[in-house]
């Protein structure tokens, strides 16, 4: 099921940060009284720093660029509150383009809702003195919006066979049957538990909760995916084990990415009842996970867990509590020479998509393509890798190497 506009996610503004609110409304903007400015000319100012403003979505015509994730905070309502429960969008306030951006909005506010509920839709001026979105008639857009069917965002319900519709939307229903085979806490949303119920059914090697190298964020697929456990790395994403057995496993391509086509051939397969049976390798039990630990020595998995944090805790001095934080960062620190501040700065990945051994408080995410950290390119030359800065697997395979050898 196709969204009703094109939808382009390559952009990225940096004028964002974590929401502390729930999301409680939309509000609209235009960008100015008509001038010659292009949507582009808008969504590449609101992509650069010195702007210090940003948007979730800029719209025209046919087009909708999503430019901050709507699970994240933009800068665009000049007040911070807003800013922390309001999704921002951007229209264009061309006369010209003003019936098929209306279309393409309306359509876009209905797929939001379908995702984050009965969002109420404000103008830019009821949070802060401006004329913003001029004259835009958002009564008007709203009506338009009410009479959309949500279809990118179209939440899976069962039917009335108590069948999934295999719509290729991963909603909660299609998520709660899953998560009843898979014999884990109903609550509609994909998470961490469910991953990890799934990757032993699966008979995978790695149980660590997490669904890695997805083109597709979490709201891209429906709402019954959390964005726990998500690796969301971007369109052309490499793909996942997890993903790539599962998809064997209902009979689609493996490539490791899930979206629409695997989500219809898991409904379709959780509604025929042949989910359940998982092929088992040959000699029957599937593949143990591999301990973290095994005969004393760390598993050299890329993975930085607990227990990799801890060995590097012992080696360190430190309480050995499994979570790297400030006491651990500063405690490496010392060890490598570098300046002793408790954290890690500019890093390209979440402390999630590392390990559950690493402590957010004193990881700097700072977005893909980071300048990384001097500790980080000391304790990569150190262990003989690529020194970038930018922790990620290789440099934990590495360093695992390391501490089992005793070379750090
Ligand atoms: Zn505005």
């Amino acid at each position: 099921m196709a969204r009703a506009y094109t939808y382009i996610t390559k952009y990225t503004s940096p004028n964002q940060n974590a929401r502390n609110r729930k999301i409680a409304g939309i509000t609209a903007h235009w960008w100015g009284t008509p001038s010659g400015q292009s949507p582009e000319g808008v969504v590449s100012w609101l992509c650069d720093k010195r702007a210090g403003t940003s948007a979730h979505y800029v719209v025209s015509e046919d087009t909708v660029w999503c430019i901050v994730d709507p699970d994240r905070r933009a800068w665009h309502a000049g007040n911070s509150r807003a800013n922390h429960t309001q999704i921002g969008i951007e229209l264009d306030p061309n006369a010209s383009r003003r019936a098929s951006t209306e279309r393409t909005a309306a359509a876009l506010i209905a797929d939001l809702r379908g995702t984050y509920g009965n969002l109420p839709l404000s103008p830019h001026k009821r949070w802060t003195s401006t004329q913003c979105p001029g004259n835009w008639d958002l009564g008007r857009l709203d009506k338009l919006a009410r009479g959309k069917q949500p279809v990118a965002v179209k939440p899976s319900k069962p039917a009335g066979s108590g069948k999934l519709v295999e719509d290729g939307r991963l909603g909660t229903a299609t998520s709660k049957a899953l998560q009843k085979i898979l014999g884990v806490k109903r609550d509609g949303r994909l998470g961490p538990d469910t991953y990890k119920a799934l990757q032993k059914h699966l008979g995978g090697n790695v149980i660590d909760g997490l669904i890695e190298n997805q083109s597709y964020k979490p709201t891209e697929l429906g709402n019954g995916v959390g964005p726990h456990g998500w690796q969301f790395t971007g369109r052309g994403s490499k793909g996942s084990a997890t993903v790539r057995r599962l998809q064997r496993h209902v009979g689609v391509k493996a490539d490791g990415v899930l979206y629409e086509g695997t989500t219809k051939a898991l409904q379709k397969a959780l509604n025929a009842g042949t989910f359940r049976a998982v092929s088992r390798p040959s000699g029957g039990a599937s593949a143990p996970a591999k301990p973290a630990v095994q005969n004393g020595k760390l598993t050299e998995d890329g993975r930085l867990g607990t227990a990799t944090i801890k060995v590097l805790q012992k080696r360190l001095g430190v309480t050995q509590d499994g979570r790297a934080g400030e006491d651990t960062w500063k405690a490496l620190q010392k060890l490598l020479g570098t300046v002793v501040d408790g954290a890690v700065s500019h890093q390209s990945y979440r402390a999630t998509e590392l390990g559950n051994g690493v402590v957010p408080r004193a990881w700097r995410f700072t977005g893909r393509g980071s300048k990384g950290s001097k500790m980080v390119v000391a304790l990569q030359k150190k262990v003989g890798v690529k020194a970038d800065g930018v922790w990620f697997e290789g440099t934990t395979k590495a360093l695992q190497k390391a501490l089992n050898n005793g070379k750090l």
